[in-house]
């Protein structure tokens, strides 16, 4: 930890990582959040340096909005297989053949943001795709799609992406939990399947579940999204219950370890390197979504 600090100040860098971080690189980072939230920090910070212990779309998302900043990703094969779901040139034919503005999920990648029309996290999808004037391609998950489709009253094209890690979350898992802890709220994550969805008290991102509980009079709370999310809760409101999806596990966000940051801060390296015409075409939707911020 003091390696840590000392190389910290030394390359003026701030860690910020995401809710489904391992523990102990939650406990290290200096701040903690959702897609968004990491977004949103990312432009804000001074620093020289971000180390970004996440998955690739969201170390590449805070280059795109700080080019001239170092942004180390301390494992490169980190790479979330939904955003790798997504072909920029059958997304681009989808596009001819509809005529619709595209709507992509942090979770693609910068050449798959470079042709969106705008982006959108799971805290701003529904108010995302409301402020378009017709009907959207939403690319790459179908469970959210799916989800925003409840609220909006327009043609949505959905990519047939998904996240492993949520559609692996079964009613059986909830309904095991919820015999054990009948007293229990179930919150969901909108990237789960529908049948999730329909028993959940609440449905939201993962920054959005940690609100939605801090409010809760209720005491206990079965969280259906990745396992680590209930560390963060549980940290941040030791006087209540999360039970958490104990397989509910996303591999990549695990690659990360403790090592592996001192390492790319020693060392500088790994660094997210993207060519000067995607960052300035990624950018445009990126910036429109972080105008719209998250759902009221
Ligand atoms: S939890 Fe799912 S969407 Fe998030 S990084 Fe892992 S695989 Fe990708």
């Amino acid at each position: 930890m003091d390696e840590l600090e000392k190389l910290k100040k030394r390359r003026n860098a701030i860690i910020l990582a995401h809710n489904y971080q391992r523990p102990e690189i939650q406990d290290v980072a200096d701040f903690v959040g959702d897609s968004l939230a990491l977004a949103m920090k990312a432009r804000q910070t001074d620093a020289d340096v971000i180390v970004f212990c996440g998955v690739d779309f969201m170390a590449q998302s805070a280059k795109i909005i700080n080019p001239d900043k170092i942004v180390l990703f301390p494992d490169e094969t980190a790479k979330c297989p939904m955003a790798a779901m997504v072909d920029v040139d059958a997304l681009l034919y989808w596009k001819k053949k509809y005529g619709y503005d595209i709507v992509s999920y942090i979770n693609t990648t910068a050449e798959v943001k470079a042709i969106s029309d705008i982006c959108c996290t799971s805290a701003n999808a529904v108010k995302v795709v409301k402020s378009m004037p017709n009907g959207v391609i939403f690319v790459p998950d179908e469970n959210l799609g799916k989800y925003v489709k409840r609220f909006v009253d327009k043609d949505m094209i959905l990519w047939p992406g998904f996240c492993p890690t949520h559609l692996g979350i079964t009613k059986k898992d909830i309904i095991k939990l919820k015999e054990k802890h009948p007293n229990a709220e179930i919150l969901a994550h909108p990237e789960c399947t529908e049948e999730i969805i329909d028993i959940a008290n609440e449905v939201a991102s993962t920054e959005g579940m940690v609100k939605y509980a801090m409010k809760s009079s209720s005491e206990e709370f079965i969280v259906a999204s990745e396992k680590d999310l209930c560390y963060r809760m549980k940290k941040e409101m030791p006087q209540k219950k999360f039970y958490a999806i104990e397989n509910a596990v996303c591999p990549t966000m695990k690659k990360i370890t403790l090592e592996k940051v001192i390492k790319s801060l020693e060392k500088m390296k790994p660094e997210i390197k993207i060519s000067k015409e995607i960052i300035e075409k990624a950018s445009i939707p990126l910036e429109k979504m972080l105008k719209i911020g998250r759902e009221s």
